[in-house]
Formats: structure tokens, C-alpha cells, sequence
């Protein structure tokens, strides 16, 4: 009998799920409150950073390796460029937590990376100007994905593989089935699915209530500034970066894809809800990312062009969420974000279409269970 998975989310991982789920057969009812791609939730912007040299941890390389091989598969079956390679400079202090973390996953799994020192950087990436007493690890294979598009296309495959996608309609509540399986609402009535994916984004501690699990959603801004240097913003000039400016405390940004420079903070919003969550970005908001680049990207952001509104949804240690629902083994919560998610969305549909098909899981993914979040 042919398996029907409901996924509840359709950005980022559920598109990915959907897809994957999809090709192997199995029949997938996609649900989305909006219609993905959109900029309500965690995945617009028009940019993600894709990294080899993983800082948070080097649990993180086999899975960002399979990522890339996938990313490369879809767009090769879309015909549409989904990555662009820049390279990407991984700068601060040398015992920080980017620089150093970013270094032992290199060492750990034998990546190509160079050590630059201030001078070295400033030569090699006019953009930059660090403090001398900081340094990067210029990694060559990190780039930029585009968000809406991936989304677009990991709907696409999943459409064309036979998923029926219910946009703009919230699931408003699911229940376990005592004889198995599950019940989804819908404003539309409910259906029934033996499985289900919660892949829901900043909307999962709701989703997952009665457990109240520690995620906190965080309001996160990223700007457009005009490159006033314009070659020295192009992609073959300018890596992606994520430079920690001061200790613990870590800004990225983006060369000039036609838009201007993308610059914005890193984990240093306010905590919100979902559904409440202010659009609105206040002056000092663009100030505090415009004095960054001052310093260190000295004569490179001229105007303020744009600033767009999105969600981190955090866990305390970081990691992700992709595990089996405690008490309910028919669903799986894919929640892989903590404002390092994207790049991976493809190998994440992949493994949680494994884990809702209970086939073996390739990656170690027990840092992302459930348990260590319900202090079991
Ligand atoms: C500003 C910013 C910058 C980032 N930069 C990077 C980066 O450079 N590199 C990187 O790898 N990661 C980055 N991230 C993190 C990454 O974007 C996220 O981890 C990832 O996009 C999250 O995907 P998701 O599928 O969990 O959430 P989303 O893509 O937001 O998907 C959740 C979906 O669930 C739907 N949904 C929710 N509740 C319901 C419901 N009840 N019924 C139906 N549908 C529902 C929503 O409408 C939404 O479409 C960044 C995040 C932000 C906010």
C-alpha cells in the first residue's frame, strides 16, 4: 500500500521533503499557510550563504557535502543557477569562535582553506579592511544560493513527481491516531496521512504545544547598502564573509549581485513570535550595520537601499530539531534552523524522507533529537 506523508511547511526543508518524498513514490499532500516561495518566514532575501568550513561544528561537513551535491543535481535538472561560487572569508580574533571553529572543521575533514593575515586580506579582497590583530580562513568553495528559487524548484520536482500542494492553508491543529497514523485540520476539513512533517519554521513551538520546547523565534534584519566601489563588490572580488567583530558577536554579508551589498547582523535580534513579528526596521537598526561596515569595509556602503525582516528560530545549544515527535513516532519534526539552516535543505529532505521511511539515517543527527531539548 502506497504511504502518505502529509508535510506541513513548504519552505525551506518541507519543499525539500516534499521533493524527496515524492520521487520515491510515496504520496506526499503538501500543506503551506502562504505560498512558498514568500517572505513571511525564514527563507526570502534573495541570498544564503553556503559554507564548507563549518564554525558551529564539524558534525555539520557530511552533511553541508551532501548538501552541495544535491543543490548541484537540481540545478542541472532546472537548468536555472540556484549557486553562485565566491568563496568565503571566515574572519575575526584567531581563538574565536569563527576563525577557530571554522579552522577545526578544515583540519577535521581535510578541506581546502588558506590562513590570511589583515594585510593579506586587504590585498586579496580590496572590499575588507580588518583589525591586524585579526585574521580569516578564506574557504574557496563557499558561495551564495537563492533562496526563492531553490524553494521554487524543490516544489516544482515535488509537483512533478505527483504531490498534491495545498497553498495558503494553515494547518491549524493534528492529532495522532490511536490506531496509527494522523489527523491534519484544515479550515477546509481534515485529512488523514499515516505520516506527518512538521516542517513549519518559526511557527514549530506552536505546532508542537503541550511540549513547550525551549525555540525561541528572533527578529533578524538584513540590509541593502549601494556599493560605491562597484569593483570591488563584484562576486569575483568579494567572498561572502562572516566576520565576529567583537567577541562572540559575529556580522556577515554579500557582494553585490545587482541589488547592492547585503549586510546584516548575525543573532543579534530581539525574541518574537510568528505571528507577531514587527516588519518595521528602525533607523538605528540600519545605523548599527552601516558603522560595521564603516570600520571594516571602509568607502564600500553607500545608501540604504532596502532592509528586509526574518526569523532565526533558535534552540539553546544552536543545533537543529529533526527527530521523531516523543510520544507520537508517526511524526517527524524538521526544524533545522537556528540561523544556519538553508544551505543544507536539500540533504535535510532527504534524511527526514529516511527517517518518516524508517530506512537508516547516513549522518549522525544525534545532536539534532528531541530529547536533549525536553531535559530527558
Ligand atoms: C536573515 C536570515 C539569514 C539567514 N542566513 C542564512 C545563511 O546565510 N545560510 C544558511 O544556511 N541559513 C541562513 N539562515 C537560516 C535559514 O534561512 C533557515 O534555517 C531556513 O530557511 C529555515 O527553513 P525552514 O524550512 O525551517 O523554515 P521556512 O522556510 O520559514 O518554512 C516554514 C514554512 O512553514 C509554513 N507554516 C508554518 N506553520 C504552518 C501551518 N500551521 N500550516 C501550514 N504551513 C505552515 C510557513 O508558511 C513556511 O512556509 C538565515 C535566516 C535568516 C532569517
Amino acid at each position: 500500500m502506497t504511504l502518505t506523508v502529509a508535510v506541513v511547511g513548504l519552505g525551506a526543508a518541507g519543499s525539500a521533503t516534499a521533493a524527496h518524498l515524492a520521487e520515491r513514490g510515496v504520496r506526499v499532500i503538501g500543506f503551506d499557510r502562504f505560498t512558498p516561495p514568500h517572505d513571511q518566514g525564514s527563507s526570502h532575501g534573495r541570498s544564503r550563504i553556503i559554507r564548507e568550513a563549518y564554525f558551529e561544528h564539524p558534525l555539520y561537513v557530511p552533511l553541508v557535502q551532501r548538501a552541495y551535491a544535491l543543490w548541484d543535481a537540481l540545478e542541472q535538472r532546472s537548468r536555472r543557477t540556484l549557486f553562485r561560487r565566491t568563496g568565503g572569508l571566515m574572519m575575526g580574533p584567531a581563538d574565536g569562535t569563527v576563525v577557530a571553529g571554522a579552522l577545526a572543521s578544515a583540519r577535521e575533514h581535510r578541506l581546502p582553506y588558506e590562513l590570511l593575515d589583515a594585510t593579506k586580506v586587504a590585498q586579496r579582497f580590496p572590499a575588507f579592511r580588518i583589525p591586524a590583530d585579526h585574521v580569516a580562513v578564506f574557504e574557496p568553495r563557499a558561495g551564495i544560493l537563492d533562496p526563492e528559487s531553490a524553494i521554487a524548484e524543490q516544489l516544482k520536482v515535488a509537483r512533478a513527481a505527483g504531490a498534491e500542494l495545498r497553498l495558503g492553508t494553515p494547518v491549524l491543529a493534528w492529532r495522532a491516531r490511536p490506531d496509527g497514523g494522523v489527523e491534519i485540520d484544515t479550515a477546509a476539513g481534515t485529512t488523514r496521512a499515516d505520516r506527518l512533517v512538521l516542517a513549519t519554521g518559526a511557527w514549530t513551538g506552536p505546532m508542537m504545544g503541550e511540549l513547550a520546547l525551549p525555540l525561541v523565534v528572533e527578529r533578524n534584519v538584513v540590509h541593502w547598502f549601494e556599493a560605491l566601489r562597484p569593483d570591488d563588490a563584484t562576486l569575483a572580488r568579494m567572498p561572502v564573509f562572516i566576520h565576529e567583530s567583537s567577541p562572540g558577536k559575529a556580522w556577515y554579508g554579500f557582494p553585490d549581485q545587482g541589488e547592492g551589498l547585503k549586510l546584516a547582523l548575525h543573532h543579534q535580534g530581539r525574541p518574537t513570535t510568528a505571528d507577531s513579528v514587527s516588519r518595521d526596521v528602525a533607523p538605528e537598526e540600519v545605523n548599527a550595520v552601516r558603522s560595521l561596515a564603516k570600520r571594516f569595509m571602509p568607502g564600500m556602503a553607500g545608501t540604504h537601499r532596502s532592509s528586509s525582516v526574518c526569523m532565526y528560530t533558535n534552540t539553546p545549544d544552536d543545533h537543529f530539531l529533526i527527530d521523531h515527535h516523543p510520544s507520537s513516532p508517526d511524526v517527524v519534526v524538521a526544524s533545522p534552523c537556528s540561523g544556519h539552516g538553508f544551505k543544507f535543505a536539500p540533504a535535510i529532505g532527504e534524511l527526514v524522507a529516511d527517517l518518516v521511511m524508517d530506512r537508516t539515517v547516513r549522518f549522525d543527527i544525534t545532536p539534532f533529537r528531541i530529547d536533549r531539548l525536553l531535559g530527558r
